[in-house]
């Protein structure tokens, strides 16, 4: 790993698509994602305990064996075992070994010592008596057996060995494994730098969201969404406000953006339209891919390269833009960040509803689960319902066959909270 390098720009035809059928099944579109994007952020250096969320730029290695020593599990007393069957006394080595604070002496044959959670266990003894399990007089224990040798302790190592690889590259940090990490004595670690992504709504009929509109304006609903989504998925985000649909204006919107950002996700204009200036600006750089994808909700994605910064038009309906960016722009922006390749996990839930589709294309449905378990769906396909995907806890995901569900048939699930939102 090369620090602080910046890897080199994505290649001008990384989104170009082999011309074939006219619409692209969505597993071919995510494959092409996935066999073409790479790593476009540099490395530095991240404390573990700031690191939740970020991706390691490298593996991470246990520079200490976890438990590092021996110690007990409880508190009590620590003596050789196995014990046999039947009643024992057995007189107390003065001392005791504590957390931090382990017994310096060794510990004869016969004896034994009282010992706290956490504390090495001395040398001479293997196991551990619960406190509970025994009666003293502060001189001598007396109890019952039997006991295995080994209870009630934890072995050198038995969690984690030092020099063990813990996670691979890619992999991003969660407070577990800030805890994990932690244990094995890593503070700092080589981390991605933040994908910086830059988000641009295009349309004249746009006004941001707290103003006064003007007949005709509709509030500028994509930006605050998806800037929001970018930031629970841990990146940077400039907001590049609202460009009308005008190619100057959204030209210098643009340049702005592949200044500060390392990704733009841009919506509205993304079509072939005359309005749709998105699609044409990028066509002039000579990297447009116009992404016609066989799903629904969807309309055309515009994928290219400004200043060399990959670009993402999503699809200016607010159901459709954030359909898109959860299925299309996710992973690839996670590659873009340094990161692994995401499939989201789903479940199979019996539907709640009924439905027939057509063949060829996949559909995506606003979704939530009942008490029941069962998944319905939202009352209105329109795409244009954006309330329904406050409605929505999830995706319901019908595949690109044709399909007739019945109430009970299993249907694929994809909760929000598994995309990261
Ligand atoms: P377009 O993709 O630009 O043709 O837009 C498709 C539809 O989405 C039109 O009805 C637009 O008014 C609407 N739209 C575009 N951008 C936004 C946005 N940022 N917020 C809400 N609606 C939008
Ligand atoms: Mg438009």
């Amino acid at each position: 790993m090369t620090m602080g390098l910046i890897p080199p720009p994505l290649r001008n035809d990384c989104f170009a698509m082999p011309q074939g059928a006219h619409w692209t099944p969505v597993d071919t579109a995510l494959a092409h994602l996935r066999a073409n994007l790479q790593p476009v952020t540099g490395v530095e250096c991240v404390s573990v305990a700031e690191g939740k969320g970020r991706i390691l730029a490298g593996p991470a290695i246990a520079l200490r064996a976890h438990p590092p020593e021996p110690n007990s599990a409880v508190d009590g007393y620590a003596l050789k075992g196995p014990i046999s069957d039947g009643a024992h006394e057995m007189p107390l080595v003065a001392g005791r070994s504590a957390a931090g604070v382990p017994f310096a002496g060794s510990v004869p044959a016969g004896q034994a010592i009282r010992i706290l959670t956490g504390a090495v266990i001395p040398r001479g003894t293997d196991t551990v008596i619960l406190q509970e399990d025994v009666t003293t007089n502060g001189d001598a224990i007396a109890f019952h057996g039997p006991l295995k040798a080994g209870a009630n302790m934890r072995k050198a190592g038995e969690d984690l060995h030092k020099g063990q690889q813990i996670f691979a590259a890619r992999h991003q940090l969660t407070i577990g494994d800030i805890a994990t990490l932690s244990s094995v004595g890593v503070g700092m670690m080589n981390i991605r730098k933040r994908l910086r992504v830059g988000v641009l709504s295009t349309g004249d009929e746009l006004v941001n969201p707290g103003n006064i509109a003007r007949p005709g304006q509709i509030y500028d609903a994509n930006r605050p969404m998806l800037c929001a989504a970018l930031r629970s998925w841990g990146y940077a985000v400039t907001d590049l406000g609202i460009a009308p649909d005008n190619r100057e204006a959204i030209k210098r919107k643009l340049d702005a953006g592949a200044q500060d950002c390392d990704v733009i996700l841009t919506s509205g204009g993304a079509s072939a339209g005359e309005e749709d200036h998105m699609s044409a600006l990028l066509e002039n750089t000579g990297s447009l891919a116009l992404w016609r994808i066989a799903m629904k909700p969807g309309r055309p994605l515009a994928l290219g390269l400004w200043n060399t910064k990959p670009v993402f038009g999503l699809p200016g309906n607010p159901v459709a833009a954030c359909i898109c960016a959860l299925i299309f722009a996710k992973p690839a922006l996670s590659l873009m960040a340094g990161g692994a390749w995401q499939d989201p996990v789903s479940y199979q839930l019996p539907a709640g509803f009924t439905k027939s589709k057509k063949d060829g294309r996949r559909e995506y449905l606003r979704a939530r689960v009942t008490e029941d378990g069962t998944v319905e769906t939202f009352a209105s396909e329109g795409s244009g319902r954006v309330s329904g995907l406050s409605w929505a806890t999830g995706l319901v995901e019908l595949p690109d066959a044709a399909v007739t569900v019945a109430k009970g048939d299993l249907v694929r699930y994809l909760p929000f909270s598994n995309l990261g939102l």
